[in-house]
């Protein structure tokens, strides 16, 4: 069939992006659908093995922060769309080598929306820029209250900081030179395919090992998660049917204090694992806090929901099961990606 739309999508090698590639490819085989990834640390082409022979999906490496390379990408695909989801992720890192999220998160976007106002000439008719952004850049909360898209800006770590910065450029390329643009903010994701650098996957495998959980100060911040396909289904919606210019929150009213997450994944893997009850909380360390640790984050989705008719599939427990599934049956996904190897598989396949 005749390609109707072309999409970019960056950081399509990593956690979320490989679900939103996935869904895109599967879903619209009249699109074609450009995958743009610098294969970081955290990027896998892994992640995406499973559409690469796809007739509607390509694979480019490349670095948002390059100008050069992204002129030839856009010249080489003309995307009408750009999904952008490469960025730096993990607040620890960003509290360690701060830089990089200046670079990635500042630069990266501002690099990308530069060299889409340039191919697309003014001519934005059918054009779209979606940055995908975090419930991060609001701050933290109090015991009560959501996030909603009012929400005043209030970054706390040089990750949310560099992201609520990335937000602020895309508004003003929007606001002053008219690019269509469209954004989200989206609450904690879990789910198949996440760098086990994160809680998640880095206590499944924990627990597995038999190593201790680190848990943060005394475990009792609160993060709202959602299933990773929820979100890309909520990307696929904005992107269809979002009102240009506008900003939508995406969460899947899962709140759960640290500990109490990580308590109810103890007890899933004792049983999963076949071991007695209780052995896996055994593995529980109470660690130094993370500095400035927001104590909780919670998104009112209302606005996604009366708009777009948008909500969330799968209630917590059937998540974090099917998450645990995944890992378990994935044990060299998870080897791989622990060692390293992917970094090598990605020179074998497509030289240095
Ligand atoms: P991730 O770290 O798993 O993936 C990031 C991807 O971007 C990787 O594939 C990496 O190789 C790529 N990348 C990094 N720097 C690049 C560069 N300079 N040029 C090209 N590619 C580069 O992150 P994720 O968890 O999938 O998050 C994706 C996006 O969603 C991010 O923008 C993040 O801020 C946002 N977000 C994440 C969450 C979450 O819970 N994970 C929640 C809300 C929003």
């Amino acid at each position: 069939s005749a390609i109707e739309k072309s999409i970019l999508v960056t950081g399509g090698a990593g956690f979320i992006g490989n679900h939103v590639v996935r869904r895109l490819v599967n879903n619209y085989p009249h699109y074609k659908i450009i995958n743009l990834d610098a294969l970081t640390y955290a990027g896998n082409l892994e992640n995406v093995k499973d559409v690469a022979d796809a007739p509607n999906y390509s694979f480019v490496r490349a670095d948002i922060t390059d100008l050069e390379a992204i002129r030839v990408v856009f010249a080489t695909y003309a995307p009408d769309v750009v999904i952008h989801l490469a960025a730096e992720s993990h607040v620890d890192r960003s509290i360690e080598d701060p830089l990089i999220f200046v670079k990635t998160n500042l630069l990266g976007t501002a690099t990308m929306l530069q060299v889409a106002k340039e191919s697309w000439k003014e001519d934005y008719a059918g054009k779209l820029f979606y940055h995908v952004s975090t419930d991060e850049v609001y701050g933290s909360l109090g015991e009560t209250g959501f996030f909603v898209e009012e929400t005043p800006y209030d970054p706390r770590s040089p990750y949310s900081a560099s992201k609520a910065g990335s937000d602020h450029l895309v508004r003003a390329w929007g606001h002053t030179f008219g690019l269509p643009i469209v954004l989200s903010n989206c609450s904690n994701n879990y789910g198949p395919y996440q760098f086990p650098e994160k809680l998640l996957p880095l206590f499944i495998n924990n627990i597995k090992q038999g190593k201790p959980l680190p848990v943060y100060g005394q475990g009792v911040n609160v993060r709202d998660w959602l299933y990773v396909e929820d979100h890309a289904r909520a990307i696929d919606d904005i992107m269809h049917k979002g009102k240009q210019g506008e900003t939508y929150n995406i969460g899947g009213h899962n709140e759960y204090r640290n500990i109490d997450l990580i308590r109810v994944l103890c007890k899933l893997m004792d049983k999963k694992l076949g071991r007695e009850e209780g052995s896996s909380e055994k593995l529980i360390t109470y660690v130094t806090d993370r500095a400035g640790h927001d104590m909780r984050y919670a998104i009112d989705a209302t606005k996604l929901k009366e708009d777009l008719g948008w909500m969330p599939s799968l209630r917590f427990e059937e998540g974090l099961d099917k998450t645990i599934d995944w890992y378990l049956n994935n044990e060299e996904w998870m080897a791989g990606v622990t060692s390293g190897d992917y970094q090598k598989y990605y020179e074998k396949m497509y030289g240095k």
